[in-house]
């Protein structure tokens, strides 16, 4: 399945959560959930009570639309997640959690995971000291990633990094704007706003 191209606040409105696509935006009162908070289309404000089936499917695609997947990316870290030991489910979000698009959004690097996408791409970054432009790289535990030299000197970062703001306890930010993974986040760390356990049902059924 391509990428979705069209308005990501659609999106929320179509889940009824925010998925904070749209980084400042989303917290302010400019966000379309708060003015409008219904679904989009023309039957948008006669929702009707979900089935069984609709609550997985939400459940699946708020997922995905939050890290930005694609269909067939999503379904391959869930049966990543289910050869993994422990709960799939958590698996699963680890996985998506570990992406170094998602990473540098966690960092505050970028102001959403689609800016931190196409700043990986455009191979502003660094693990443990190699240039890395695939948003899908997957991080584990002990990887140091670091804003390549040459990019600290753009407007774009120097704006990035005048902001502040809280890191996850699961990484640590050191010296010269490198970070460090610490450990790979535990389920209470991990703050998307879905019920995992549908989405494990979804693809079992
Ligand atoms: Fe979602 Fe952000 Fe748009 Fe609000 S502003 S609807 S949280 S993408």
């Amino acid at each position: 399945m391509a990428r979705y191209t069209g308005a990501v606040c659609k999106l929320c409105r179509r889940e009824g959560k925010k998925l904070f696509l749209k980084g400042e935006r989303c917290t302010s009162s400019k966000c379309s959930l708060e003015r409008r908070s219904y679904a989009p289309g023309q039957h948008g404000q006669g929702r009707k009570k979900l089935t069984e089936y609709g609550l997985q499917l939400r459940a699946k695609q708020a997922a995905r639309r939050y890290y930005g997947l694609s269909e067939s990316q999503f379904h391959k870290y869930f049966m990543m997640a289910v050869r993994q030991a422990g709960v799939t489910g958590e698996n699963l979000l680890r996985i998506c959690e570990s992406r170094l698009d998602n990473v540098v959004y966690s960092l505050g690097w970028a102001n959403s995971r689609a800016e931190a996408r196409q700043l990986v791409t455009h191979g502003h970054f660094l693990v443990n000291g190699r240039r890395v432009d695939i948003p899908s790289y997957l991080c584990k535990a002990g990887d140091t990633v670091a804003i390549s030299k040459s990019s600290l000197d753009s407007e774009k970062f120097k704006s990035i990094l005048e902001k502040t703001g809280t890191v996850p306890a699961w990484l640590e930010t050191g010296d010269d704007n490198t970070a460090k993974i610490v450990a790979l986040p535990t389920r209470e760390q991990i703050e998307v706003p879905v019920e995992e356990h549908l989405i494990v049902e979804f693809y079992s059924r």
